[in-house]
């Protein structure tokens, strides 16, 4: 353990993903399989096999992260939220250290993201950052002082399941959120989100992408689509600036890669943000896909 190898481990639904990061940061390897279809037994063992594989390859051993959706329970110890639906209930800290032989950290996805961003990515020297995960489900994390902040519940940074803040009349209630509430920021912001209100105004199926990219041509319900979208999501963050007031706010997930959200949204924000000047910046993320993972590895801040 003296090298300083810290391993990360990004356990999603449908893969999950290895990275071993050298102490200074360098990736030393990374490896991504299919995760077992809903087989707990089976995602146990294909990740000890992954790490065991993994530090043989490297001759040496090495701290070990995890990433994955959902939360552990403070009052249980059992993992919760996961949509990988053969996760929730079980004490995956306790059977992964068992499987393991070690004892490893585990992380909520987003703040893995956020960590990642904050230590060498797009949050890189900020004290304080908020991860917001704009992808199929909407997600957040922070990390302040380079630390992940899970708060007394572990849910915190969990901002997708609030309301829409400030909505109009036409927004309310809002649609139905798979989490029994309606008007959550999440079915506004995620990309099925946009996908759903450019539908409920043109009655056209249309991609995220799509739209965006229909937006950037000059098509103009596309357009307004993309206005209300970024009026939704300056409101949603001006919500998060009261509250945390961050020095930066990282966009990940794909709606992060609309590039006109980061000129777009601060120039919206300030008209719900209690303050006579914003300072926080909007940034895209460095790390793509990749920061769950090395997020996931950086949860061991000084390894060995
Ligand atoms: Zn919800």
């Amino acid at each position: 353990m003296g090298s300083g190898v810290r391993l990360g481990i990004d356990l999603g639904g449908t893969k999950i993903e290895i990275i071993a990061l050298a102490h200074d940061g360098r990736v030393l390897l990374r490896r991504r399989v299919a995760t077992p279809h809903e087989d707990y037994l089976a995602i146990l063992l294909r990740v000890a096999d992954l790490v065991g594989q993994t530090e043989r390859e490297l001759g040496e051993g090495a701290s070990v992260g995890i990433g994955t959706p959902g939360s552990i329970s403070r009052a249980t110890g059992l993992l919760r939220g996961s949509n990988s639906v053969c996760l929730n209930g079980k004490p995956i800290k306790a059977d992964f250290e068992a499987a393991l032989r070690r004892e490893v950290r585990i992380s909520n996805d987003a703040n893995c993201f956020a960590l990642s961003e904050a230590r060498d990515g797009a949050g890189r020297g900020a004290n304080t950052v908020f991860g917001a995960i704009l992808g199929t489900g909407v997600g957040g994390g922070i990390v302040v002082g380079g630390i992940v902040l899970d708060g007394r519940n572990g849910i915190a940074g969990e901002w997708g399941h609030n309301p829409l803040p400030w909505a109009t009349d036409g927004e309310r209630p809002g649609p139905r959120c798979f989490c029994g509430r309606a008007g959550c920021i999440e079915t506004f912001l995620s990309g099925p989100g946009l996908e759903r209100d450019y539908f409920g105004m043109t009655w056209q199926r249309l991609s995220a992408v799509e739209i965006g990219a229909g937006a950037a041509a000059g098509n103009a319900e596309c357009e307004q689509a993309m206005q209300r979208y970024e009026q939704r999501l300056a409101r949603a963050l001006a919500h998060v600036i009261n509250v945390l007031d961050p020095d930066t706010i990282v966009l990940g997930g794909g709606m992060s890669n609309v590039q006109r959200l980061y000129d777009a949204v601060p120039a919206l924000w300030a008209a719900w943000v209690f303050s006579d000047r914003v300072d926080t910046s909007l940034v895209r993320n460095v790390h793509g896909d990749s920061s769950g993972v090395r997020g996931a590895a950086w949860l061991w801040p000084v390894a060995g």
